[in-house]
């Protein structure tokens, strides 16, 4: 950069740094902060040639424009540090992205809501010593019904709207069946948890569906009595509801339990004065039980005077509707993601 420079009164320097820092503030990029360096701070630069220069001034001016001259350079060093940097960071920036701006909602997916109800159900019997068991849904009649104490013809099975295969095979209407096979193969003492999927006939409406879930429970050994049963079921309920949770026994009617209850845990919801979802009753019917009948064991190869065992079953659908105030058993097996990212 070869220019004519007369720089040699004070007002000559002023105008010199005026012009720099206007220069300066016109760096928007790498090539002119380049352009801007060569020019005025470059071995060649105006900057550098200035301070040659004074060597060749009267002495007494070199005092005074020296220092004025250093104080410039100075200026315009850092002045120019800073306009490079700002070039920098504003040229390479991505204008498209604001970390001002809060994220883009991501949904997690997440478990069914009646697989929450079932694991939570499932933890709590584990915690208490309850092993888990599976078993089959398509089932012969004879682990469905008749070891279960409900040989054909028996009046219990217009209980259950069964959907028949052939005339040996269903699609299983209760977990009940896994308990025999979990009889037949564990020797006592037992104790036992058997979620799974049962499948009715029904008609489908907003209060039943052709397939819903249950969880099965078994608990044999010797002495096992009522009194288990009801600790069992209440500990239960109070883990699983609420802590102050009361439950009430009311006589009921299983071929395969005797004797058979229905147990009504206190309302959750309204603490039992009384509310729409327990319909103003202050109890919600959640769990049917019962002492295990000894026809059961027989057709299991377990002796019933030795042994002892309590059975309950409880329906996930039916936990979920009363737990979430959901009106509409179909809901469950629409797979209409507004409904599932509520839980
Ligand atoms: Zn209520």
């Amino acid at each position: 950069m070869s220019q004519e420079i007369n720089l040699h009164t004070p007002q000559s320097l002023d105008k010199l740094q005026e012009t720099a820092l206007l220069e300066l503030e016109a760096i928007k990029n790498e090539s002119s902060a380049e352009e801007f360096r060569i020019k005025y701070l470059g071995k060649k630069g105006i900057l550098r040639l200035l301070l040659k220069s004074l060597g060749t001034m009267a002495p007494e001016d070199r005092k005074v424009m020296g220092a004025k001259a250093n104080t410039i350079r100075a200026l315009v060093e850092s002045k120019f540090q800073e306009a490079h940097w700002r070039s920098n960071t504003e040229d390479t920036r991505d204008r498209s992205f604001d970390p001002g701006l809060p994220g883009f909602p991501f949904h997690q997916g997440s478990l069914h809501p009646l697989m929450q109800i079932r694991d939570e159900i499932r933890d709590i019997f584990s915690s208490m010593g309850f092993s888990i068991d599976y078993g089959p849904e398509v089932e012969t009649d004879y682990y469905n019904f008749e070891a279960l104490n409900t040989p054909a013809h028996h009046p219990a099975r217009d209980m259950q709207d069964t959907f028949y295969i052939d005339e040996s095979i269903v699609l299983r209407t209760h977990t009940s069946p896994v308990q025999i096979r979990v009889m037949e193969g564990q020797k006592p003492p037992i104790r036992s948890i058997m979620p799974g999927r049962v499948y009715r006939n029904e008609e489908i409406s907003s209060r039943s569906y052709c397939l819903f879930h249950q969880v099965e429970g078994l608990y044999v050994d010797e002495n096992v009595s009522f009194a288990d049963l009801k600790g069992t079921l209440l500990a239960f309920s109070r883990r699983f509801f609420d802590e102050k949770t009361e439950i009430k026994i009311r006589p009921s009617f299983f071929p395969f339990t005797e004797p058979s209850v229905e147990i009504d845990v206190r309302c959750f919801l309204c603490k039992g004065q009384g509310c729409s979802i327990c319909k103003k009753t202050g109890w919600l019917e959640v769990l049917g039980a019962g002492m295990v009948h000894p026809n059961v064991f027989k057709s299991v190869g377990i002796d019933p005077e030795k042994y002892t065992g309590f059975a309950f079953g409880m329906g996930i659908e039916r936990i979920a509707l009363l737990k979430y105030g959901i009106d509409d058993i179909r809901l469950f097996y629409e797979n209409d993601a507004r409904f599932l990212q509520q839980f």
